[in-house]
């Protein structure tokens, strides 16, 4: 594993990134680590990020640009803590990746009111939270970027989800929202829609699609990989990308967008 030390012709900035246990969010803490950021890895359990904390044993500098710590997105005082402290190490966050997520799926007249509010709680409540503790300083700053990992279920209607589609479509609404509020200021409020990506969550939803029709695990996979016309499903550093190219400052100019890694499933 190569690690460079400095960012070429960018600055490094303070990431928060939430849900970063695993999955997509480990993988964009990792990467914005190396790419030379100080970042906030956060997750509800401090020991689900012993993997970033055993990467950052390699080098006192990794060590001293990253901080792990306890965030639900669902408790505020949890939020407010783990805020605080970077204030007091770092400063103010300039970049926020609103990532934690959970997926569920059920025909709606099976879904239950925990089903429901659990899926608006984490996907959009949870993500406005943060968003709110963070905002006021990034906007009194001369640089800021928030980052919604949204998903094509916030652009489309996806087969059996309500409840995870309308938290979704809703934290596109929001997004679009607080570009307009921080169109004035140097922040930009960006969402990145993803197709189907290779992590614990769609594992769920090939065992579930496994368990429902007695099909083959790869047959299962193939059900997920035919919704994308690359027949594919995508890989979390193909997120980390997308989310190196807004935090750029060539990106200053895209507001209120939502950039889908789908393989062209969902235009829009
Ligand atoms: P994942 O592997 O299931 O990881 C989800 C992450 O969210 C975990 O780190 C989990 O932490 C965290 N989380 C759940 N509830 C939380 C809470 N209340 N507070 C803080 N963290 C919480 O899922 P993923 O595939 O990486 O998904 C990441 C994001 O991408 C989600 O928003 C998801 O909706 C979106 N997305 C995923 C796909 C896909 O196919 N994978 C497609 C489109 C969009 P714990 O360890 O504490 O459970």
């Amino acid at each position: 594993m190569t690690i460079p030390a400095t960012l070429v012709g960018e600055q490094s900035r303070i990431v928060l990134i939430t849900g970063a246990s695993r999955g997509i969010g480990a993988t964009i803490a990792m990467g914005l680590l190396q790419d030379g950021h100080r970042v906030v890895a956060t997750a509800r359990k401090r020991s689900g990020l012993n993997e970033l904390y055993e990467l950052a044993q390699q080098s006192k500098d990794l060590k001293s640009r990253l901080m792990l710590l306890e965030l639900d997105v669902c408790d505020q005082s949890s939020i407010d803590t783990a805020i605080a402290q970077v204030n007091q190490r770092w400063g103010h966050i300039e970049v926020l990746v609103n990532n934690a997520g959970v997926a569920s799926s059920a025909p709606l007249h099976k879904t239950s009111d925990e089903l429901w509010a659990q899926m608006l709680d984490v996907n959009l409540t949870g993500s406005f939270r943060v968003t709110r503790a963070v905002l006021n300083p990034m906007k009194k700053s001369a640089y800021g970027r928030v980052i919604f990992i949204s998903s094509i279920a916030g652009l489309a209607g996806c087969l059996y989800t309500s409840a995870y589609c309308a938290s979704k479509h809703g934290v596109i609404g929001m997004m679009r929202a607080l570009a307009l509020e921080v169109a004035p200021t140097a922040v930009t409020s960006n969402a990145i829609c993803p197709g189907f990506v290779e992590t614990d969550m769609a594992q769920a939803a090939m065992d579930n699609i496994q368990a429902s029709t007695q099909r083959a695990q790869d047959e299962a996979r193939k059900v997920l990989e035919a919704f994308s016309p690359q027949q594919r499903l995508f890989q979390p550093d193909e997120i980390l990308h997308t989310v190196r190219f807004l935090i750029g400052d060539g990106a200053r100019g895209i507001n209120g967008q939502a950039l889908t890694v789908d393989g062209g499933q969902v235009m829009h």
